[in-house]
């Protein structure tokens, strides 16, 4: 993979990794009516951000939408597995791989809904959310609720995590939380300093999903080939602190970045969390980043 920011490289994923394969969807029902859906690549790489959705009697509302260049099989996954018109689209965040289908389902009449940051920063790069008429017309600051029939889907915004414009959903009624990328279950975490995220606020972000989980809780995370819970959420964090402190303190001994590498703090963790888009040393190189940002 050539060695360019880790910014533009997700923005530009579906670009650079629809055209190694096919993309297709596939849904698990997670609990009545709410499902997670996972992109799978006919080729084996890089295919989505996962999203949901939530069904009741009234309303169809969409966790994230994946990727643009995949948009046309989003909507006929959906229409295929709802058959329903999509009556909102929530965006987590504004990454490209969550919010490309967000013009199509627009187009077909739903309301997209993000937080406020989030909408402007899809403003900078209207391609992101496949166009322009994916732009959100709904937007909020610390959170906002949907009543749909007999389920309640709270949004809660959590501040500079991922990015500075995420959030999370909590199904309470059938304990299902969509945590979006403030969780890639058993990977490396791409932590977006570029777009406002930061070290500490993805470990509070984290804290604040497990303090509203218990051990029966399905966490969706954004990226993860299946549903998350409570226990690999905790061990996540874990790893975050305990590797983050493990930088910070070569970063204390005066460690230029190279040398922070070299010295291979997160070895320990690379065989389990390792994946081809974020492997130890990308993750050291963001710990580094965020400690020393404005040095
Ligand atoms: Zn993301």
């Amino acid at each position: 993979m050539r060695k360019i920011g880790l910014a533009s490289l997700l923005l530009c994923a579906s670009a650079a990794f629809a055209q190694e394969g096919t993309v297709t969807y596939r849904s698990m029902e997670v609990s009545p009516g709410i499902h997670m859906t996972i992109g799978v690549n006919s080729a084996g790489g890089f295919a989505s951000g996962n999203l949901g959705s939530i069904v009741t009697e009234d309303y169809v509302v969409m966790i994230d939408d994946g990727q643009q260049g995949t948009a046309p099989a989003m909507v006929s996954h959906v229409s295929e597995t709802v058959g329903r018109p999509v009556d909102f689209v929530l965006n987590t965040h504004y990454h490209g791989d969550h919010t490309g289908a967000n013009a199509a389902f627009a187009e077909a009449g739903a309301v997209v809904i993000s937080h406020h940051k989030l909408r402007e920063r899809l403003l900078d790069n209207t391609e992101s959310a496949g166009g322009s008429g994916g732009i959100p017309v709904l937007t909020f600051g610390d959170g906002v609720v949907l009543h749909l029939n007999d389920i309640t889907a709270k949004i809660i915004h959590v501040p500079n995590a991922h990015t500075d414009g995420d959030s999370f959903v909590v199904v309470a009624d059938a304990n299902v939380i969509f945590a979006g990328d403030l969780q890639f279950a058993g990977m490396f975490p791409f932590i977006d300093l570029n777009g406002g995220g930061t070290v500490q606020g993805y470990i509070e972000a984290q804290r604040k999903i497990a303090s509203m989980a218990d051990e029966n809780t399905s966490i969706l995370p954004g990226h993860g080939d299946q549903s998350s819970n409570l226990a690999e959420l905790r061990a996540d964090t874990a790893m975050l602190v305990d590797g983050y402190a493990k930088v910070r303190a070569l970063v204390d001994q005066g460690l230029s970045e190279d040398e922070v590498v070299a010295a291979n703090p997160l070895a320990a963790y690379a065989a389990d969390y390792d994946w081809y888009f974020i492997n130890a040393e990308r993750m050291t190189r963001t710990f580094y980043a965020d400690l020393t940002v404005g040095n």
